[in-house]
């Protein structure tokens, strides 16, 4: 672990078997570490000098948790000092109220294996953590020519350490994200889903999203509709009792719906933003940004090449803008410049124009997606290959991925 990394933890517990094995486990890490057993002593000191993170058990004598954290957080030398209450208690009262408070986290006990430090970086660092859950498009395809991506359809979720989930798009793909959802997170569970379009490879795996099954839980879903028809209804639809036996109204969850057009949105100090694609229908873009990160979703969309009578460089000048230096880029690569021709018009785009969008935005990252139904892990890796070999030719400084199933990456 390089110097950099290495974090200043001051840990307040009046249990001394608890302080002395967060010192061990962070210590392990090559953290820096001082506990006391007493809130009175902990206060005096960490006011003279404030850690990086401080993690604070809510129930002590003399001065509990819940009153250091309010008194710390009317305090402007403690701005940027990570609060993580620490507690036997799990109860979702707790941790709104430590929220409330301006807790940065809140971790529950016991605290028995030294996984606790990767959690408590994740929040100190306030990484969003991207995960790929279905990289296909059109149809899925699993078998032995896709166990190396997956065969599953465009899921992606982002986690933010602080809490909002975001899900982008219910394809195949979101069955693993409901296995992950059910076995790491405690419920009630609260995310908000946006869906590109109404394809049936983004949202016919969502009656296959069992935490909307479960009472407590919350959802927001926002697309954009189509004409008169609301997002409400075009997800509904595919529930209604003939092509699924569960109608929408039978999720026990509460669900939430809003119509999105291009527009910007702010969600728990995260900003959307929507751009139209250029797909059958109507089809949304998403830019995320978030303390000056950004990760654009920009799937199902068709990149004319500028040889051919359809390209508009106003819309190609627009999405360059929309997706200008992001981070990352997952985008629609569904064809390679050899099957093109024959696919015009069918809204999706090829790999070259695809590189050429990312090297003029200047994205850090571009990850290929969407893949054709008929292409193999070997197509993708072809595909890869030419658009590396692109951008290197271009001088340009953006890497470029192919994401399989379960890739995780922390921005
Ligand atoms: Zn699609
Ligand atoms: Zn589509």
């Amino acid at each position: 672990m390089g110097t950099e990394s290495r974090y200043r933890f001051y840990v307040v517990d009046d249990d001394p078997i608890y302080t002395e094995r967060m010192r061990r486990f962070l210590e392990a890490a090559g953290h820096a570490v001082t506990t006391a057993n007493s809130s009175r002593q902990a206060m005096e000191e960490i006011l003279n000098r404030p850690p990086d993170c401080l993690l604070l058990d809510v129930m002590m004598p003399e001065v509990d948790g819940l009153q250091m954290l309010k008194q710390l957080r009317n305090n402007s030398d403690f701005d940027s000092v990570t609060i993580v209450m620490v507690s036997g208690k799990a109860y979702e009262f707790d941790r709104q109220r430590a929220r409330s408070f301006g807790a940065d986290g809140y971790v529950t006990k016991p605290i028995a294996s030294p996984d606790i430090v990767e959690k408590l970086t994740r929040i100190l660092e306030d990484r969003i953590m991207l995960s790929f859950w279905g990289v296909h498009g059109t149809l899925p395809v699993p078998g032995p020519k896709t166990v190396r991506y997956g065969g599953n359809t465009s899921c992606v979720s982002m986690a933010f350490s602080k809490g909002p989930f975001f899900i982008f798009d219910a394809g195949s793909g979101i069955k693993a994200l409901s296995d992950h959802i059910l076995s790491t997170y405690s419920s009630p569970f609260r995310a908000t889903l946006f869906i590109t379009h109404p394809h049936w490879d983004h949202i016919n795996a969502l009656p296959f999203f069992a935490p909307l099954y479960m009472q407590g839980n919350e959802f927001e879903m926002c697309g954009p509709a189509h004409g008169d028809i609301d997002i409400k209804s075009l997800l509904s639809a595919q529930m209604d009792g003939v092509y699924f036996p569960i109608k929408i109204k039978e999720f026990a969850s509460t669900l939430k719906f809003r119509d999105l057009g291009e527009e910007t949105l702010e969600m728990d100090g995260v900003r959307i933003r929507t751009l139209l694609l250029n797909h059958p229908g109507t089809c949304l873009g998403y830019r995320v940004e978030y303390k000056g990160r950004s990760l654009c979703y920009v799937t199902d969309n068709e990149l004319y090449p500028p040889e051919t009578d359809f390209f508009n460089e106003h819309y190609r000048d627009r999405l360059v803008r929309f997706v200008e230096k992001a981070d990352v880029l997952i985008t629609d690569t569904t064809y390679t410049d050899e099957e093109y021709p024959a696919k015009i018009h069918w809204g999706h785009s090829c790999v070259s124009q695809v590189a050429d969008l990312a090297a003029r935005a200047s994205v850090g990252t571009l990850y290929l997606f969407h893949h054709d139904p008929d292409h193999s892990d070997d197509t993708v890796d072809q595909k890869l290959e030419t658009a590396q070999k692109l951008l290197r030719s271009w001088n340009s400084e953006t890497a470029c991925v192919a994401p399989h199933e379960g890739l995780e990456v922390r921005i």
